[in-house]
């Protein structure tokens, strides 16, 4: 597979090339397209896979073209830790360069007042943690009715974790017209579960 058969724009074509990628992982050739079509995906895939860029790439090329309004983000990406939510956030920083996009994250160890400020000024990607997200909100500081992707990264971890009841609660305030992505390095009875709860017809892909 190559790159430039799966649907992705040139300003994000050129920040792969200048990440020296040369060909898609098998994850990300099956993933972009789909995602592009907005249909709804369950990934199979550990991390070391390119798992990151198949959801950040095709979310990139979705919402490029407009802007946020203040504390209603565009899209949101769900993250157990604090350190993988740095981790998306450097690659969107990388995949982004090209588009006048913004991301921000929602993680613990920020100032409350400094996450509300950025949320005021538009975001068009949030990463959080789901502890933090709720905190936010229930402050009144975010709006999440105009979050159209959500995407839930490392679900299994989120279970062992025990986000399961703050990620219902996230998603109950989505609109239901959602794309939604939802990635597991594992196929757990309670992932199929969720997977069931939070997907609509999703196209399953396990690498
Ligand atoms: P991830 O599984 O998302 O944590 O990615 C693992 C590593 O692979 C990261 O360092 C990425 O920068 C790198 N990577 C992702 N996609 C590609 C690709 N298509 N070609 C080469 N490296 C990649």
């Amino acid at each position: 597979p190559v790159f430039a058969d799966l649907g992705l724009s040139e300003p994000i074509m050129r920040a792969i090339a200048e990440m020296g990628y040369e060909h898609p992982t098998p994850i990300q050739a099956r993933a972009i397209p789909v995602v592009l079509e907005r249909r709804d995906v369950l990934g199979v895939a550990q991390t070391g896979t390119g798992k990151t860029a198949s959801f950040t790439l095709p979310m990139l090329e979705r919402l490029a073209g407009s802007r946020a309004r203040a504390r209603m983000p565009r899209s949101l990406i769900l993250e157990p830790t604090r350190e993988l939510a740095l981790q998306v956030a450097e690659n969107l920083a990388l995949y982004g360069k090209h588009l006048r996009l913004n991301h921000a994250l929602l993680i613990g160890g920020e100032s409350m007042a400094d996450q509300r400020a950025v949320l005021n000024q538009g975001v068009d990607i949030l990463i959080a943690t789901p502890g933090r997200l709720m905190d936010l909100f229930d402050r009144g500081g975010l709006l999440l009715n105009q979050t159209g992707i959500l995407v839930i990264d490392e679900a299994d971890r989120m279970l062992d974790m025990g986000f399961i009841p703050d990620i219902q609660r996230i998603v109950s305030l989505l609109p239901s017209q959602r794309q939604t992505l939802l990635f597991s390095a594992t196929m757990a009875p309670e992932i199929r579960t969720l997977a069931d709860q939070f997907l609509h017809h999703p196209e399953e892909i396990t690498v």
